[in-house]
């Protein structure tokens, strides 16, 4: 059975206000995420903070069983934090605190900016190189010059850190395919599944990462303020987090102190429960709307986007050509002759549709590569309809 569309509309208070194509940017939320949040910062006001928290506690816990029932791996292995890109730096920094000078990380042309950042600050830091592999021509990571650079570079590579879903396109990284390379080889794997998470199924043993980090508010329809960390119970231990608190460590005698065993150790003592208790309601809503169905859905859905906007005079579609049968993802990018993509986003705002502008420095060596400077990025999600993406095009067709 297909997703029941009208239902999870009406599930979506949102979608009677705007037509949401920045959900890689943030998803509009299900009334129930929203109700969840609303709750229990209600119970906070009339019984006190620490006491909702008293309350919730068992619910609390679920949340992790939740995000690890999605990633098919042990509640152990989840740190709940603020962010993605905290949940990345907890795991890059505390793997850089072993890099030696002439260390080798490699990744790949669109990683992420704010990772990116982190190896330049990593590479001043420690002397470290930071190895960009070459793509294909459809933009995925070579596994050929993947194996290559290793085979060069040998016992100094110390990561291989790839960005699932880049922010500025329809690429799918063949992150399972990197995952078997580095397991080969007991090369740590880092993998950024922010736009990945809620768009479709993630399993961290095909994927073969030891690490992964992902955000609530995007494809997964969670509050802001919402992330999380796994970490393979094998690295765990070897893992020490770059800062401690009374949540990641136990001050056990005047000198000493003890690190949690399990991937806790990467959060901090102080969080939004009730952004968490929203990001537990808003994974179990994923898994019950089908992970499977859902990236179908997007996918189908991104592809006609695509065709729609490729018509237009002056609109080019900015995915790299595919290979046969390549699935590409819910992230359109395109940049139309003669008007900036901000001129296209501002009109579109007033218009109640949501799109954005993504410029050179979110993705820069791959932006950089092909000679671009921005681009307008529509971001579908399976709530969006076929009338509602025939609706966007007119009104860019209209300009
Ligand atoms: C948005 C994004 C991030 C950062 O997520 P935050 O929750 O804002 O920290 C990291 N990686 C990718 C690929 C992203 O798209």
């Amino acid at each position: 059975m297909a997703i029941d569309v009208d239902s999870v509309r009406a599930d979506t208070p949102g979608c009677a206000n705007v037509l949401h194509l920045n959900n890689a940017g943030a998803s509009l939320p299900p009334a129930i995420v929203l109700e969840r949040v609303k709750a229990h910062l209600d119970l906070e006001a009339e019984i006190g903070g620490y006491e909702a928290a008293d309350r919730t506690e068992d619910e609390y816990e679920r949340v992790y069983a939740s995000v690890a029932r999605m990633l098919g791996c042990a509640p152990q292995e989840i740190a709940l934090v603020e962010s993605a890109t905290r949940a990345w730096d907890a795991a890059f920094y505390a793997l850089a605190e072993g890099f030696q000078p002439g260390d080798k990380i490699l990744t790949a042309a669109n990683e992420y900016v704010s990772n990116y950042l982190a190896f330049l600050q990593v590479a001043r830091q420690r002397g470290i190189e930071i190895v960009v592999v070459p793509g294909e021509e459809n933009g995925e990571i070579s596994l050929p010059a993947l194996q290559a650079a290793i085979a060069q570079h040998d016992h100094r590579v110390k990561l291989i850190a790839l960005t699932h879903v880049p922010t500025n396109g329809g690429l799918v990284q063949p992150a399972a395919a990197v995952g078997r390379i580095a397991r080969a080889r007991e090369i740590p794997f880092l993998l950024d599944a922010c736009q990945s998470a809620g768009q479709m199924p993630l399993n961290v043993d095909e994927l073969g990462c030891d690490m992964l980090s992902a955000t609530g508010r995007k494809y997964l329809r969670a509050p802001r303020g919402t992330g999380f960390l796994y970490v393979r119970q094998a690295l765990l231990e070897k893992l020490e987090p770059s800062f401690l608190d009374m949540r990641s460590a136990t001050w056990t005698a005047r000198d000493s102190y003890e690190i949690r065993k399990d991937a806790r150790r990467f959060e901090t003592w102080e969080s939004s429960l009730a952004c968490r208790l929203g990001l537990g309601v808003a994974v179990e809503y994923a898994m019950a709307v089908d992970l499977a169905k859902i990236a179908e859905r997007i996918a189908m859905l991104a592809e006609q986007l695509r065709e729609q906007l490729a018509r237009i005079p002056g609109v080019t579609v900015r995915d790299l050509p595919g290979k046969a049968n390549q699935i590409r993802c819910g992230i359109v990018t395109f940049t139309r002759e003669r008007h900036a993509a901000q001129t296209i986003f501002e009109r579109m705002r007033d218009r109640q549709i949501n799109v954005r502008v993504t410029a050179v420095g979110s993705t820069r060596l791959d932006m950089e590569q092909r000679g671009l400077t921005e681009m307008v990025r529509a971001s579908v999600h399976y709530y969006n309809t076929e009338e509602e993406l025939a609706r966007f095009s007119q009104a860019v067709a209209a300009m």
